[in-house]
């Protein structure tokens, strides 16, 4: 084996691990604050350069540690300023990371699974079925190029004042690994964000969104996409598992703490399939149980899919019956398309890119694959 794969990648640890590391190697546990500000403040990944730390420790560091986050294998910019990153991971995985910049803000998503297991039938992630779950250095890792590439701390300006788990995967299916991430986040010797900027996103995993609560503040976005269960259960199958009334419940004590926490909705619309008046008004109806936001997502196509995005006039008047019945409801703004990068649209294995693009060209020349 290779000095190399026997180092430990301080990326995988919190605050936790990483004084329980220093102990474990002799050193005192506050070290941990320090190589965390390092890390997270800065961005190093050079032991050499944390010069609060003794040459001595530095050296040992060298030896038994590193600052590993994924390779950037593709970055491609969008006419509005969207960025999105390949990133490529070991064993010739891949996945997509995605940066927002909106005035005053910077809105970065990040994924939490190579390829997803939940088959949800309007997502294009789905397509490419489930390869495996990321480590936590994989996923604060994509945090931590991002703030690096994007000079996050200049000026006294970050450039990431948000960060979604919305990207690739079901973050609540791979918790062990997410929530070391979350506290990453959150933690000031980390990133530093506030609980309302830090957001999971889940297609419902209910004994997830329960053990959220218990361990970490943070924002809760739940895909919701229909009002009622036989809908639901078509457009996202985990339904089955755990139907509308169930979900509901777990997202009423989400909110019912002493702590201030919110719910926001995701409702992806798809012209005749769940944007009929009708719909709307059964929402505003179930959603009345629940204090919570509702984010309506125009549906964003992809090869191969058989859905289309609903009329702008209907995602108007869809909007209007669920204001018009109390609801916060308000119209995601389509970004990054033009790179593929908005909701649902990424993918990320190279391999899976490949049958894309051919995909692609079959469609344009007319021959079928
Ligand atoms: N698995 C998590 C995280 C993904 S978040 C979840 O399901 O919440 C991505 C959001 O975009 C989800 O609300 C998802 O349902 C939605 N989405 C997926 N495919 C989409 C598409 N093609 N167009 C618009 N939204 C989509």
């Amino acid at each position: 084996m290779s000095a190399e794969s026997t180092r430990i990648n301080l990326l995988d640890l919190d605050e936790n691990g990483l004084r329980a590391f220093f102990v474990s190697i002799g050193e005192k546990p506050f070290r941990a604050q320090q190589v965390l500000k390092w890390m997270y403040h800065h961005q190093l990944d050079d032991f050499q350069a944390m010069t609060d730390l003794s040459l001595d420790l530095r050296q040992r560091l060298q030896l038994l540690a590193e600052v590993r986050a994924p390779e950037v294998l593709r970055e491609q910019k969008s006419q509005d300023g969207t960025i999105k990153w390949l990133l490529g991971l070991p064993g010739g995985n891949a996945v997509e990371t995605v940066f927002i910049p909106e005035p005053g803000r910077g809105t970065l998503c990040v994924s939490s699974q190579v390829g997803c297991a939940l088959n949800c039938r309007f997502c294009s992630t789905a397509t490419q079925g489930f390869s495996r779950n990321l480590t936590t250095a994989e996923i604060i890792g994509q945090v931590w190029l991002a703030a690096k590439m994007l000079g996050h701390e200049r000026n006294g300006r970050r450039a990431i004042t948000n960060v979604v788990m919305m990207g690739m995967g079901e973050p609540l299916l791979n918790y062990e690994s997410v929530l070391p991430a979350l506290r990453l986040m959150r933690d000031d010797l980390g990133f530093g964000l506030a609980s309302k900027r830090v957001t999971v996103s889940t297609a419902g995993m209910v004994p997830g969104i329960r053990q959220l609560r218990e361990d970490v503040d943070v924002a809760l976005a739940v895909s919701l996409h229909a009002p009622e269960d036989r809908l639901r259960t078509e457009l996202v199958p985990l339904n089955r598992k755990y139907p509308i009334d169930v979900l509901m419940q777990a997202c009423r004590e989400y909110v019912s703490d002493r702590r201030k926490r919110s719910v926001t909705f995701e409702y992806t619309l798809m012209q005749g399939v769940n944007d009929h008046p009708e719909h709307a008004r059964m929402l505003a109806k179930l959603l009345r149980t629940v204090p919570s936001k509702l984010n309506l997502i125009p549906f964003n196509p992809f090869p191969g899919t058989g859905y289309r995005c609903s009329t702008s006039r209907r995602i108007a008047a869809f909007q209007e019956i669920v204001m018009s019945g109390g609801l916060i409801a308000t119209v995601r703004k389509t970004r990054g398309e033009d790179i593929d990068a908005a909701c649902g649209q990424l993918v990320g294995r190279v391999q899976d890119r490949t049958r894309r693009s051919a995909r692609l060209k079959a469609a344009m020349t007319g021959v079928s694959e």
